[in-house]
């Protein structure tokens, strides 16, 4: 284990890594030493050290610091199996990556196959056939994943390695919805969102990837952030397009960073009016930290209990949305 951790951390020198995900130094100090904003919190002032030699950063900020797994750690908010995996993948990702796309086709060929999936999205208010297409939504029927990627030469340990199926052989999403997230065009997840009670939601055990279709949304100027993926798919289809969603109510360090990257951006927070608070707790935190950020945001006043998919689902169109926009404009 450790042998391999050095080898990983040799294959990808910490800043490169660094500046492959878009960090510039803004100055060099000794040899070997660059510094510059941290990318691990907010700041104005170059508080974040890397030295390249000796593979290491420490920010003077936030006071945290280490090698390049503990900075992918915190970057991406990962247990640090995860993220020894997440880094492996990042490393090696052509495989991986084909094997997710083939698997998302395979998903989205079985939804219009299984009466109980487009059941489910009807009962969700999600029926527009051409965003259904666009957001790749699929189903996993179970039972059959295996069988259907075998054929394209993956390995049972390759699969269940990735979280595609559990230690049975059997399909990890079984009886889900499933919506493909996608990061610079390549799928960084898949998120499966369970037709039943008895199972949980569950993501693969990588990175959730950046926001929700971000490459779309980053020329809007205003930005509508949900929790949930069928929060987003309401609004889209209710016409809202610059919705964007953070797989929760928690951003991790790159998805702040994506909301964050235009001062001038102005954000509707739609979260979900959860009776034990915890929608509205997160929704105040996250205005409250974009207002230090210099963002204008606003919190979206959805009538009690509701989020903004079952806003829409108990009878509201695009209108009163617009009016609950206008009136969180003014609170
Ligand atoms: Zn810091």
């Amino acid at each position: 284990m450790a042998e391999n951790l050095e080898r990983l951390k040799q294959r990808v020198p910490l800043l490169e890594y660094l500046q492959r995900h878009n960090w510039k130094p803004c100055r060099t100090g000794s040899r070997q030493e660059f510094v510059g904003l941290c990318p691990l919190h907010q700041e104005t002032q170059p508080s974040f050290y890397v030295n390249a030699a000796k593979n290491l950063f420490y920010c003077h900020g936030c006071g945290r610091g280490g090698d390049l797994i503990r900075f992918v750690q915190l970057f991406l908010d990962l247990p640090f199996r995860q993220t020894v995996a997440h880094l492996e993948q990042e490393l090696l990702p052509d495989p991986v990556f084909r094997l997710l796309e083939e698997t998302a086709a395979f998903y989205q060929l079985q939804l219009h196959r299984h009466p109980e999936a487009t059941d489910y999205l009807e009962r969700r208010g999600v029926h527009d056939s051409s965003l259904i297409e666009e957001l790749g939504i699929g189903y996993a029927p179970g039972g059959n994943l295996r069988r259907h990627l075998a054929a394209w030469g993956s390995s049972f340990d390759q699969l269940l390695e990735i979280g595609l199926i559990n230690h049975h052989g059997r399909d990890a999403f079984c009886r889900r919805l499933i919506f493909p997230c996608r990061q610079n065009g390549q799928i960084a997840n898949l998120y499966g969102r369970s037709i039943g009670a008895a199972f949980p939601h569950r993501l693969l055990p990588r990175s959730k990837g950046g926001l929700f279709a971000w490459e779309s949304l980053s020329r809007f100027s205003t930005v509508i952030l949900v929790e949930g993926l069928f929060d987003l798919a309401g609004l889209w289809q209710a016409g809202f397009r610059n919705t964007t969603c953070a797989l929760g109510a928690r951003l991790t360090p790159a998805q702040w960073a994506q909301l964050t990257d235009q001062p001038s951006r102005l954000i509707y927070i739609a979260f979900d009016r959860d009776s034990n608070q915890a929608g509205q707790k997160a929704s105040h935190q996250l205005a409250l930290r974009l207002e230090n950020a210099g963002l204008p945001a606003h919190i979206v006043p959805l009538p009690d209990g509701h989020d903004p998919n079952s806003y829409f689902v108990a009878g509201a169109r695009g209108a009163d949305f617009t009016a609950r926009l206008r009136e969180a404009d003014r609170l």
